[in-house]
């Protein structure tokens, strides 16, 4: 019988420096890409928010599209199916006749507990689903120490790591494949299937960002270009807004290292090299926490206790904070900022988080999901990992004393421009 590998792409949109695929194509005879829509990442959550709102989901279908036209440059295609993953991989392994199914692994639960219900549904037909790793700079398996073992404090988490590990080169993008036959390979919903309204791009924000692998890789030049200006650049830009292809994979995070990397030795480019390094290394943290301590990530009092809330107005100033209405001009800008384009900087997002859970005494979980449903860069890691620290219940005890809205208002907005630019 010939081996036939079904290749499930999750967050994982890309060719480049994608493992899973090259050692399906080196271990087949031929391989089915799939994309599942999953319907219920579209759905309420118990916070009144959407797991996805329309600029993400917007991002998401570009970058399968991406993926589809990758594929079919190098002689393959990508099925896509909307569905259950759970209902759909044993279903498609029967079909094609598949002899074994890869992904790469998630940390979060939602994730991790639809691979196991897929794992389980295969186990039936006997057939395994191989876990790769392929989200992260730093290896698992070349930590210098094991997950129950990584330490908690983010400094001490970097020192070790920096030290005692390696950071792997990419693996090649392949340059041809050989897929299954397939008489229909699918179409995407449209996004008002998805019961969601596209929004047009805001003409304040500088950067359109458009999903697929070719973009990311597009925009990953325009990073090294802004290093190579550094050197007579007056206002030096340090953030390289790369997040939302990072998110879904259309980037992995050792192509962003490698190739910034390469302006090694060029004069005034090392503060956005360490910037942009040091943004990896948090988002490596927050999923080696997550796949340390699982779930308490979700939870109100997190690995503490949250501070007051008030629960009488809990509802009403949360509605006010989503909607840009609190009063306060420059929360107002970064949440209109946030709603209009998906996307805000690291000191912005603070400033929300602080103002909501120390001003207006809501609970940080319902910002965490509202953050879930607007954010372009949405990552469960990154997200609840950071909505945690913030608010006092992660597990870095150092991070507790470390934010102050104040500064952040400085930093976000010295001048008092951004809250005019972003005045609704
Ligand atoms: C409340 C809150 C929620 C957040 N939610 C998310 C989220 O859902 N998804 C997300 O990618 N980031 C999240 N972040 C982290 C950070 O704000 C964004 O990654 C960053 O602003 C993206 O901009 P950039 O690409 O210019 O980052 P850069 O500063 O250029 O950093 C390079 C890369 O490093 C990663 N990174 C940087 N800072 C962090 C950080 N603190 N934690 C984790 N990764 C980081 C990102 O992938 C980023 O693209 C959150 C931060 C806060 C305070």
């Amino acid at each position: 019988m010939s081996k036939k590998i079904l290749v499930w792409f999750r967050n994982d949109l890309r060719l480049h420096d994608n493992e899973m695929l090259v050692e399906a194509i080196a271990k087949s005879d031929s391989i089915l890409p799939v994309y599942i829509l999953d319907p219920r990442q579209f759905v309420e959550t118990k916070y009144g928010t959407l797991k996805t709102g329309s600029i993400r989901a917007q991002f998401t279908l570009e970058s399968v599209l991406g993926l589809r036209h990758s594929l079919k440059q190098i002689g393959g295609n990508l099925l896509i199916v909307t569905g259950s993953p759970e209902d759909i991989v044993p279903q498609l392994v029967q079909e094609y006749e598949i002899t074994e199914v890869y992904h790469h692994r998630e940390v979060a639960r939602e994730e991790t507990h639809v691979s196991a219900l897929v794992e389980n549904a295969l186990w039936k037909l006997r057939i395994n689903l191989k876990h790769f790793i392929g989200h992260t700079l730093y290896n698992k398996e070349d930590l210098p120490f094991p997950i129950k073992d990584i330490p908690d404090a983010f400094n001490q988490f970097k020192k070790k790591i920096e030290r005692d590990s390696i950071i792997k080169p990419c693996f090649a993008a392949p340059d041809r494949i050989n897929v299954a036959e397939v008489i229909d390979w699918g179409t995407l919903p449209e996004l008002a299937e998805l019961n969601l309204l596209q929004q047009a791009q805001d003409k304040r924000s500088d950067l359109e960002f458009l999903g697929g692998e070719a973009e990311g890789l597009a925009h990953l030049q325009k990073v090294i270009l802004l290093m190579q200006q550094a050197a007579t650049s007056k206002n030096l830009i340090l953030a390289s807004k790369l997040s939302a292809w990072l998110a879904i994979g259309c980037l992995s995070p050792r192509k962003v290292y490698w190739e910034i990397k390469k302006m090694e030795g060029v004069p005034n480019t090392k503060a956005m090299f360490n910037h942009i390094l040091l943004g990896l290394l948090w988002r490596d943290y927050f999923r080696f926490m997550f796949k340390k301590y699982g779930n308490t990530f979700f939870s109100p009092n997190g690995f503490g206790s949250q501070g007051l809330v008030d629960v009488e107005n809990e509802q009403e100033n949360f509605s006010k904070w989503k909607n840009a209405q609190t009063g306060f001009a420059v929360v107002d800008a970064v949440m209109t900022e946030l709603n209009t384009t998906g996307f805000i900087s690291n000191v912005a997002r603070q400033t929300a988080a602080l103002y909501l859970i120390n001003n207006l005494e809501v609970s940080w979980v319902f910002g965490a999901a509202y953050f879930e449903e607007k954010l372009i860069d949405y990552n469960p890691a990154s997200n609840w990992g950071n909505w945690a620290n913030v608010a006092g219940v992660g597990n870095d005890q150092k991070s507790k004393s470390v934010f102050d809205l104040d500064k952040n208002i400085k930093n976000l907005d010295p001048k008092g421009n951004y809250a005019l630019t972003w005045s609704s």
